[in-house]
């Protein structure tokens, strides 16, 4: 496994590497596994979205691990620290999945919007390129879920199946420009797809995009 040297990335593993690759789920932390509270350092605040612990729990009956991929630019704001980060995480998020939905892995970025351009700031797809290698999965059949265009974008450049956008989060407030870049964007890029939140996802999908690695 490579190690992190960058005080401005985390790397958080809850199982072991697959021996055989999977596809995973990725979703956005803030905003659609929980409320977007602008920068949450409290772990009383936190409140998972609707559909939250169903749709981690349907994954996980596929055999889907679920990864979180979070921007948490906080940190280098200086408004919060990665104590915080991980006690939102660890000792409430989780917690409130509970342990039918639980979380393969965590990644988060410090950086904020002056990053470097190899930081691991969504929209690069760093973090899900590294939890692909160091997990074992198979991308081109994973998914990913989003409020924000980034997280749109980190998914397309990370060469995932589906995308899928919800109005959660700052989702109702970016939806039209997601409209607009998919628009222009590469034909071979997958459609996004639109839901309302969570609890709309069809779960369907999982038996689907499974297909393809039998395909690939
Ligand atoms: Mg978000």
């Amino acid at each position: 496994m490579i190690e992190i040297n960058d005080v401005l990335v985390r790397r958080e593993l809850l199982i072991a590497p697959f021996q055989n690759s999977v596809p995973a789920l990725f979703l956005d932390r803030d905003g659609v596994v929980i409320e977007d509270c602008h920068y949450i350092n409290d772990p009383e605040q936190v409140q998972l979205c609707h559909g939250a612990r169903e749709l981690v729990a349907s994954a996980r009956e596929q055999g889907w691990p679920v990864i979180l991929v979070t921007n948490q630019s906080g940190i280098s704001r200086g408004f919060l620290g990665w104590d915080d980060v991980n006690r939102v995480n660890q000792q409430r998020m989780v917690d409130l999945l509970g342990a039918d939905a639980p979380i393969a892995a965590i990644y988060a970025n410090g950086y904020g919007p002056n990053a470097p351009k190899d930081s691991w700031r969504k929209p690069s797809p760093r973090m899900i390129l590294d939890a692909a290698d160091v997990l074992n999965l198979k991308l081109d059949c994973s998914l990913l879920i989003g409020d924000r265009l980034s997280d749109i974008q980190a998914g397309v450049a990370a060469g995932l199946a589906g995308l899928f956008h919800v109005l959660s989060g700052h989702g109702r407030e970016v939806r039209p420009s997601i409209l607009r870049w998919q628009a222009q964007a590469s034909q071979s890029a997958p459609q996004v797809k639109f839901l309302d939140g969570l609890d709309s996802f069809p779960l369907e999908t999982f038996q689907l995009a499974s297909r393809l690695i039998h395909r690939n």
